[in-house]
């Protein structure tokens, strides 16, 4: 048990601290917490820099959270993600995120589609104000410290080793992140080491990931936006999974934001063996009949232009051979010589024009990992693990992806935060009554 009254318990445990593992999001803000309480804190980071995902985020520019309300911040989670994450987000809102860095200097705006960045543009700083605050209230950061295992001994003490080091502590609060961008420094450690201690992983799979599509897309095409269209993976003849918004062509395949949330559900079928096709609807806001009246009212708006100037203006022009090629339409054809038929197959394609078949959707480009630890293992209101007592865990290495707007450093703010206040309040428990014997 931990303080029990043996001398030698008493004298481990005094010595103890909070321990973090991983100096991103959610292991910061924990680390914060946690020493603002009281804890004396030591943070563990693999990499010669903090908050590496941090720099990289929102293209260097930090999408640090969404501006909607918190209940509709919430929905945008897979539903247990939701359930999950309704605690945490309320007692650390995006608001209460805000406030924190507008204290420490960084303004910040909200885009029209809620998206909120450092006015500066400058993801930097976000990590330097993350960082003035873990200084103030005395956190102890330990850079190229790559913690390879921990153990629990039988009186629920942690042992922590880096290299030859171990440290003790009586409190752990793991935030080693995701599965993908390995390159970050997330190589998915914890994982390993939660398996060890008696958590379940969720299988890990890629979400937010860009797409590569089978045949390459011709280089004529390469990086051609395709703005606000409905994205949609199909399988078997049915859509199971589409997203409004943009598309980037690029040399493997297909990126952008639409693309990126196309990716998590495609990936679930694909991983099935099913051949998903990815299609483009470039009119989502009409159906095939209002498309259909519009290119008649096009039609009779100027009938000598060829079949080939009309459709550079209904898509981008670098894609307009290829679709009338797939509608079977001559370029030069008059539009006033097309017949209903061939009018109905270009109506047809442009609801629904195929830019490959899913060849790969590589988990380690995913800007968040789906899957993780089982979020039934861990108390949502405390972050503590159901499973092993004193450990806290917090960020992308629980088992949720958000799509992107800011969601998910909001989610690794929030759970970061109750993981910090929660392991502050056990470890300072702890003390209070190791004091009183
Ligand atoms: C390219 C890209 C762009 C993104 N853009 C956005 C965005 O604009 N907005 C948004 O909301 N989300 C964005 N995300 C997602 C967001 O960055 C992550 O969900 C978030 O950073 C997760 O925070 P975390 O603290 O859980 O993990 P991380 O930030 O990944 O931190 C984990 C830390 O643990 C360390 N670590 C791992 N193993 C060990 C070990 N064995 N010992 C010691 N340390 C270890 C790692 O080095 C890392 O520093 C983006 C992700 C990527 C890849």
């Amino acid at each position: 048990m931990k303080g029990s009254s043996s001398l030698y318990s008493i004298t481990m445990v005094n010595e103890q601290q909070i321990i973090v593992i991983g100096g991103g999001a959610g292991g910061m803000i924990a680390a914060w917490r946690a020493a603002a309480l009281g804890a004396k804190v030591m943070l563990l980071e693999k990499n010669t820099h903090l908050g590496i995902k941090i720099l990289i985020s929102g293209g260097g520019k930090c999408n640090i959270t969404n501006g909607a309300d918190i209940q509709t911040m919430i929905r945008q989670f897979q539903m247990n993600e939701s359930r999950f994450l309704k605690y945490a987000f309320h007692t650390f809102t995006n608001i209460a995120l805000l406030d924190l860095l507008h204290a420490e200097g960084v303004e910040t705006y909200v885009q029209e589609n809620g998206k909120v960045f450092p006015k500066s543009h400058d993801a930097e700083d976000v990590l330097n104000a993350l960082r003035r605050m873990m200084e103030r209230v005395n956190v102890s950061v330990r850079l190229q410290s790559p913690v390879k295992e921990i153990f629990v001994d039988s009186d629920g003490l942690f042992s922590v080793k880096i290299g030859r080091d171990t440290i003790t502590a009586s409190t752990v609060i793991v935030a080693t992140g995701g599965s993908s961008y390995q390159k970050t420094g997330t190589t998915g450690d914890g994982y390993r080491w939660m398996k060890k201690l008696g958590h379940t992983i969720v299988p890990l799979r890629p979400a937010l990931t860009p797409i590569i599509v089978s045949p390459a897309p011709p280089s004529l095409w390469q990086g051609t936006p395709i703005r606000d269209c409905n994205l949609m993976a199909i399988s078997d003849k049915k859509i199971v999974s589409e997203w409004r918004g943009d598309v980037l062509i690029t040399h493997f395949g297909l990126s952008g934001p639409a693309t990126l949330e196309v990716s998590r559900n495609a990936y679930l079928e694909f991983e099935r063996g099913k051949m998903i096709d990815i299609c483009v609807d470039f009119y989502p806001e009409l159906t095939f009949e209002q498309l259909d009246e519009k290119l008649i009212a096009e039609i009779a708006s100027a009938p000598a232009r060829t079949v080939l100037t009309l459709t550079e203006q209904l898509v981008p022009q670098k894609l307009a051979e290829y679709i009338l090629i797939s509608a079977k339409i001559g370029f030069i054809k008059k539009l006033n010589q097309i017949s209903k038929n061939e009018r109905r197959a270009l109506t047809t394609i442009l609801k629904r024009f195929s830019l490959g078949t899913v060849k790969e959707i590589p988990l380690d480009r995913g800007e968040v990992t789906a899957g993780g630890i089982a979020l039934n293992e861990v108390d949502p209101t405390t972050m503590e693990s159901r499973i092993v007592k004193g450990l806290f865990l917090c960020g992308e290495i629980l088992d949720i992806a958000g799509p992107v707007g800011g969601y998910n450093l909001q989610a690794a703010f929030s759970t970061g935060y109750v993981a910090g206040e929660n392991a502050a309040n056990s470890f300072n428990e702890l003390n209070s009554h190791i004091t009183a014997q």
